[in-house]
C-alpha cells in the first residue's frame, strides 16, 4: 500500500488513531493518457546520437576570416577550409536526416508489435506473473465494506469491481499467476486492536480465495505456487504490512504463517517496535532488539523478511541479519527516483550479495521525481487553502477552498509518468544488483489509481514486458522478473527454516529485550 491515506498522503488519518474504516483521501482523479507520451519517451531514447563535425567557429562565414589586411594566401586557404567544412555538414545534415527518417519510421511501424505480444504471451504463460503487492483486501473494506465477503470479483462489465484495478478477468488478462495479497492495516491501530483487524482483513482474502476455486488457491511455498499455476490457476498469498499488526506478540506471528502469511513488512510508514521507517525521523538508527528477534523468528519460521518501507538503516541490519534472502515487496531504485521509500544503490548491492529481490512498485509518486514533487507541491497547496481546525486561507469556506485548489491544478497539470520510467527502475537494478534480483511488486489498489500510463491495472502485466523486449531482454530474462527470482528465494527461505526446525519456540516482549 502505497497511499490510501497510509504513507504520506494524510497523515492526521495515520495518527487519529480512530476506529478502522478503511479510510483514505479523496481519490486523485485518474488520468487516462494514450501512448503517446511513452511513444515519445521511446522515441527520445531511440533518437540516434549523430556525432557533430569539428568545425571551429567562424569557419562558416569566410566574411568573418577575410579580415582588413589579412594574408591573401591565409583568406584563399580559409575560404578552401571553409568550403570543405561546409560540404563536410552537408554530408553530416544529409545523414543525421536519413537516420532521423530511418528513426521515426521505425516509431511509426514498431518492430511487429503483434509479433512482439504474442512472444510475450508464451513468455508469461509459461512463467506467469508473482507480483509481490496488492491492496485489493483494504481497497474492498474502503470501497464495499458491505460485501466484504460476497463481492461480486468476476470483472464482468457491469460489475462495480472494475472501478478498482483488480479482478478476475483482468488478473487473467494480465497473466498473474501467483499474487501476495496485503493485509494492511493503519500504523496508528497496535496491540490487540491490531491483531483483530489484520485478522479480519486476512479473512477477506482468504474468504475470496475460497469463493473462487477455479481461480484461486493458497500457496504455502514455492512447490505450491507451481502446482497452482499448472492447474492454470493463481496462487494466492499473504502479507502482512508492518510490524505493528503482530500486536508485540510473536506468538502472534507464528498464527500469521499459519494462516498463509508467507511475508511480513518489519515497518508501515511510522517507526514501530520493530525498526524506523523511511518516512519517519530515524529513532532506533535501525532495528531495535525485539525487531531483531522477529527476524529471527521469521527465518526460523520460513517467512520472507520484508525491507520495503523501512528506513535505509534497517534494511542494511536486517540483511545483514538474516539468514534468508530478504524481499522489497514493493519498492522501486533510488537512484532513479529520490524517494525515502526506494533502494539507495548500496543497499541493491547488499540484495545481491545475499541474493534476496527488489520487487519494483508501480505507485507514480515512487516512480517519476517529477509526480513525486508534483504529489507534495499538492498536498502542501491543499493544506494552504483549508487545514482545519486552525489553519489555511480559506479555512471554513470549502468552496473557495476548492476553487483555489482547481486553479492551482491549472496551472500545474499532474506530470506524465510512463511504462517505460518503470522499466528504467527495472533496469537501474539489473545493472547495480543482476537480473537473478529483480521481480514485480506493482501496489495495485494501494495507490489511489496513480499508475503510469499503460499499467493501469493487473491487465497491464505484459505492456512492461513488451517494453523490456523491446530494449533486448532474452526470454529468459523476462522469466526471471516475471516470477522465476522470487520462485528461487521462497525456496531458499525455506530451505533455511528447514535447517532451523530445531529451534526450540519463543515468544520474548518488547520489554524483556529492552531490559
Ligand atoms: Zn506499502
Amino acid at each position: 500500500m502505497a497511499r490510501r491515506g497510509r504513507e504520506s498522503a494524510n497523515p492526521s488519518l495515520l495518527n487519529s488513531g480512530a476506529q478502522y474504516t478503511g479510510s483514505r483521501p479523496k481519490l486523485l482523479h485518474r488520468r487516462n493518457h494514450g501512448a503517446a507520451a511513452g511513444l515519445r519517451h521511446r522515441r527520445l531514447r531511440r533518437t540516434p546520437q549523430v556525432p557533430r563535425p569539428a568545425v571551429r567557429e567562424g569557419a562558416l562565414e569566410p566574411g568573418k576570416s577575410a579580415r582588413r589586411g589579412a594574408c591573401p594566401r591565409l583568406i584563399l586557404a580559409n575560404s578552401t577550409r571553409a568550403l570543405v567544412v561546409t560540404k563536410q555538414l552537408q554530408t553530416w545534415t544529409i545523414l543525421a536526416t536519413l537516420i532521423a527518417a530511418m528513426a521515426s519510421s521505425a516509431v511509426a511501424a514498431p518492430v511487429d508489435d503483434a509479433a512482439m505480444r504474442s512472444r510475450i504471451e508464451r513468455v508469461l504463460s509459461a512463467t506467469p506473473v508473482i507480483d509481490g503487492h496488492n491492496d485489493l483486501p483494504a481497497a474492498l473494506r474502503h470501497d464495499f465494506p458491505d460485501q466484504l465477503w460476497t463481492m461480486d470479483l468476476s470483472g464482468a462489465a457491469a460489475s462495480p469491481i472494475t472501478k478498482l484495478q483488480t479482478d478476475i478477468a483482468r488478473l487473467k488478462k494480465g497473466h498473474v499467476g501467483g499474487q501476495f495479497w496485503s493485509v494492511w492495516i493503519p500504523g496508528s491501530m497496535t496491540g490487540a486492536e491490531a491483531v483483530k483487524a489484520t485478522l479480519e482483513q486476512i479473512d477477506i482474502a482468504r474468504g475470496f480465495t475460497e469463493r473462487y476455486p477455479q481461480t484461486f488457491a493458497m500457496a504455502g511455498s514455492a512447490a505450491d505456487i507451481e502446482q497452482i499455476q499448472k492447474s492454470g490457476r493463481i496462487a494466492s498469498l499473504l502479507g502482512v504490512e508492518g510490524g505493528h499488526q503482530m500486536g508485540s506478540s510473536i506468538s502472534v506471528l507464528r498464527q500469521y504463517y499459519g494462516l498463509g502469511v508467507r511475508y511480513m513488512t518489519l515497518t508501515h510508514t511510522s517507526n514501530n517496535e520493530l525498526a524506523d521507517s523511511a518516512t519517519d525521523n530515524p529513532v532506533h538508527k535501525g532495528l531495535t532488539p525485539f525487531g531483531r528477534a522477529v527476524v529471527e523468528e521469521m527465518n526460523r519460521l520460513g517467512m520472507l523478511v520484508d525491507v520495503s518501507h523501512v528506513s535505509p538503516d534497517s534494511m542494511r541490519q536486517a540483511i545483514a541479519l538474516s539468514r534468508a534472502p530478504v524481499i522489497f515487496s514493493h519498492s522501486g531504485a533510488r537512484a532513479v527516483c529520490e524517494h525515502p521509500r526506494n533502494v539507495p544503490d548500496d543497499v541493491l548491492k547488499l540484495v545481491a550479495e545475499r541474493d534476496g529481490i527488489v520487487m519494483v512498485n508501480f505507485y507514480s509518486g515512487y516512480v517519476s521525481n517529477d509526480f513525486n514533487r508534483w504529489s507534495a507541491d499538492l498536498a502542501a497547496e491543499t493544506a494552504r487553502y483549508n487545514s482545519p481546525p486552525y489553519d489555511g486561507i480559506y479555512i471554513g469556506q470549502p468552496d473557495l477552498a476548492a476553487a483555489a485548489l482547481a486553479r492551482w491544478k491549472a496551472a500545474h497539470p499532474k506530470p506524465v509518468v510512463t511504462t517505460a520510467q518503470v522499466a528504467d527502475h527495472i533496469e537501474h537494478i539489473v545493472k547495480v544488483a543482476g537480473i537473478d534480483h529483480v521481480g514485480m511488486g506493482s501496489d495495485f489498489d494501494g495507490i489511489d489509481g496513480e499508475a503510469p500510463e499503460g499499467l493501469q491495472s493487473v491487465a497491464d502485466f505484459p505492456n512492461l514486458f513488451v517494453e523490456l523486449a523491446r530494449r533486448g531482454w532474452s526470454d529468459d530474462m523476462l522469466a526471471q522478473l516475471a516470477g522465476r527470482n522470487l520462485l528461487r528465494v521462497m525456496r531458499k527461505t525455506e530451505a533455511v527454516a528447514a535447517d532451523l526446525k530445531s529451534v526450540p519456540l519463543g515468544n520474548p516482549s518488547v520489554a524483556d529485550l529492552t531490559k
